[in-house]
Formats: C-alpha cells, structure tokens, sequence
C-alpha cells in the first residue's frame, strides 16, 4: 500500500503570500502611493470568527497589505451594520470588504452580502460575482476564496483537470457550488453530491478528483475512493482532545488513514485547503487594489 502524495497546502498558500508581498513592492517602488487595504467587519464574539480574523490580519501584515478591523457588538441592528457597510463601501482608501460569517440570527447574511460592493467584494459571495463566475465567457471580478484556493492547488501540483471527472461533495455558495463551477470552467465533467445523493460511495468512486465539503468528521472512507484518485478534503471539524492544549484538533471530512492508502493525492487537515483560503484573500485584496489603482489613473489621465 503506497501512501498518497501529501499536498502541501501550507507551503504553497506561503509561495503565494510571498509573491502578493513582492508585488506589492514592486509597484510601491513604481507607485510610493499604492497600499492594497482590506477591512473585515466582525460582528460579535465568536471564537471561531476571532482565529480566522486574526489569521487574515497577521497574513495581510506580512504581505503589507494594511487592514482595519472593525468589531461591532452582536446586538448591532441589521440597519446600523448595513450603514457600516455602507461607509466602508464609500471609502476610497479600502479596496476589500467582508463581513465575517456567520451573522447573529436577527442580521440576514443575504441582505448583507448583496450590501457589500461587488467591487470591494473580495469574498466572492456577492451575487453580481457569482452570478459573472456562474455566466460562460464572463468573468467575475472576484472568486470566492475556499474554491480558488483548491483549483490553485490542483494547478500548482500539476494535477491535470481538463476531461477529467470531478466529484464534489457539498453544495455550499462558500465552498461546493464555486468549486463545480469552476471545475466546470476548467473542462472537467463534473458531478454535484448533497444530502440527498443516493449512493454517495457509488459515485464518489468513479471520481478522478474528488472534493469533499460535507462538514462531517471523517465522513468519505478508503473504499469509497478510486485507487489513484486526487482527494481534497475542505472539512475542518473540531474534535475534543484532551491531550491538545487547545483541548480540541482539527480533522477533515475524509478519513485520512485509509483514504491516502488508495489516493495518489490527498490534503492533510490542518495544513492543505485552510492556508489556500487566506492566502486568496490577499490575492484578491491585491488584485483590487490594482484596479482601483488603474482606474484612478486613467481618471487622472482623461482629466488632463
Ligand atoms: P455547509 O454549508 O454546511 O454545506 C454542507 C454541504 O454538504 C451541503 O450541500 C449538504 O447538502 C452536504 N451534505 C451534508 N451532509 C451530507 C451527506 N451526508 N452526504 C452528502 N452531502 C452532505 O458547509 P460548508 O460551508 O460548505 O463547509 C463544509 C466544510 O468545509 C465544513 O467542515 C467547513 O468547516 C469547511 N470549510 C473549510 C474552509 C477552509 O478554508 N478550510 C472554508 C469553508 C468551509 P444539502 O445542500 O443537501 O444540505
């Protein structure tokens, strides 16, 4: 039994983090004026939402990406939020926007998301983005991080995606719905599993690259895998364990043990899809950055 090829999702997620802070010198040193600036709204005191804010933030610092993190209390109304979007929207100094999820169950994460513009939207969740990422021969002007993230680790192993058949497991707009789309736009075939899947281990066997998104602890098993199939596990579940000083570890929605003893490709939990997600988020907060920037320019240009 040949132990599948760990994918490093660590240390390509710190090859792209590094390459975000390069280019941001090299046009600081063209443009002494360009700072890419991303804010995160959280509401409320969510532990979970703490870790992956202060993830963003100290990933940002690194790359010289400047932040502004503003944390409301949970009793905010939807109207003082949607206002605080709204000022942030407004602000030409900020080229990324999001709102931490989930929301407090008064606050509608619909209402929110859609209030977010889809120009400083670099969650990818606003629908005029997935609905351009979802169109054939349009481009959405950003890509949802988790998704983008897994295509950029099938691209940087060199895994081939073209006429191959994926399997993604989970139909989130966060993770599984993006992840079929691009797969699609990436000329694999692609089938979408959920809930209601009939003979779940019959299909995902049949996969070439298998996604899984499900958000249950070690839900896929080895023999619901093809010998040699890729396998990207997105779950993060926390599970007790005393031994941790956290008291808790992570594992993923694919049962690590015997799936990477019939894979040829797996991501290792922590440290595969999780590090993508943030490292997407600086690229998209660059790549926005870029544009306001190109857009002020030409403003200036036609003005003369
Ligand atoms: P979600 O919104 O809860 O969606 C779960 C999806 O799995 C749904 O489409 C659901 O089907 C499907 N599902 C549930 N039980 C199933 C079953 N028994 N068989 C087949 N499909 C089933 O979850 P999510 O936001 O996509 O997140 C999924 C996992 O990824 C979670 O563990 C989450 O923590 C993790 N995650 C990680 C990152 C990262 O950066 N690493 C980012 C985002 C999420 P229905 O549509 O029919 O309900």
């Amino acid at each position: 039994n040949i132990m599948a090829q760990l994918i490093d999702g660590k240390a390509i997620a710190k090859s792209i983090r590094d390459q975000a802070k390069l280019e941001i010198q090299e046009l600081q040193a063209k443009y002494p004026g360009f700072k890419p600036h991303l804010a995160i709204i959280q509401v409320g005191e969510r532990e979970d939402s703490t870790v992956y804010v202060r993830q963003k933030e100290r990933a940002a610092k690194e790359s010289g990406i400047n932040i502004t993190i503003q944390k409301q209390d949970s009793s905010i109304t939807q109207f003082e939020l949607l206002r605080a979007v709204q000022e942030l929207n407004n602000n030409p100094s900020i080229h990324g926007l999001l709102v931490q999820l989930p929301l407090p169950d008064h606050i509608s994460e619909k209402i929110i998301t859609e209030a977010i513009s889809p120009k400083k939207d670099v969650d990818g969740f606003h629908a005029h983005n997935i609905g351009n990422l979802s169109k054939r021969h349009s481009s959405p002007l950003f890509v949802p991080c988790t998704p983008k993230g897994i295509i950029e680790l099938l691209n940087r192993t060199g895994i081939q995606i073209s006429g191959k058949h994926a399997v993604v497991v989970g139909r989130s707009d966060i993770v599984g719905f993006p992840v079929f789309t691009l797969l699609s736009r990436a000329d694999a075939t692609v089938t979408l599993c959920h809930s209601k899947t009939e003979n779940l281990p019959e299909i995902t066997k049949t996969a070439d690259i298998l996604i899984v998104a499900v958000g249950k602890t070690e839900y896929i098993k080895g023999d619901w895998v093809k010998p040699g199939a890729v396998v990207i596990d997105v779950g993060t579940n926390a599970v007790e364990d005393q031994s941790k000083k956290s008291g808790i570890r992570w594992v993923g929605d694919v049962e690590f043990s015997s799936v990477s003893q019939v894979a040829s490709h797996i991501t290792p939990v922590p440290g595969g899809v999780g590090p993508m997600t943030v490292a997407m988020l600086l690229y998209n907060t660059v790549d926005s950055a870029k544009r306001f920037w190109k857009e002020s320019r030409e403003r200036r240009v036609t003005s003369l």
